[in-house]
């Protein structure tokens, strides 16, 4: 099988790099891997990871993804907290998708907490204050 650029840019392949936390071999270590994973798996359209890695109190009952739109890259901007050692973290990044031929982007400042071991994605930090 010919290796694969991981959808987050980070210069590895898929496998060594989010597949392994998409396909549960490892879990992100860290707030800002959880966060270039969970980018991952939208750019992979893996539903189940982002559910699983979404704090039960804000998934969304519905998660679909727009089949449409194409994540092109991922800018991780700013990182606070979020370590192995951390139980909180926030991360700033813009996620940049082509839609219908349009570029866009979406940029946040998300919040993450670490429970029994695991890294979980909280929501946008504005909402969750
Ligand atoms: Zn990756």
């Amino acid at each position: 099988m010919t290796p694969t650029r991981c959808p987050c840019l980070s210069g590895e392949t898929y496998d060594d790099c989010c597949g392994r936390f998409h396909t549960g071999r490892a879990h992100a270590p860290t707030a800002e891997q959880l966060m270039r994973s969970r980018y991952a798996a939208f750019a992979v359209g893996d539903v189940g990871y982002l559910r699983r890695t979404w704090h039960p109190r804000t998934c969304p009952a519905d998660l679909d993804l727009d089949p449409a739109v194409r994540w092109t890259r991922l800018d991780v901007l700013d990182v606070r907290g979020g370590g192995p050692f951390d139980a909180a973290g926030t991360v700033e990044f813009r996620a940049h998708h082509r839609l219908d031929g349009e570029r866009g982007s979406q940029h946040e400042v998300s919040r993450f907490v670490r429970e029994g071991g695991r890294w979980l994605y909280v929501g946008p930090v504005d909402e969750t204050r």
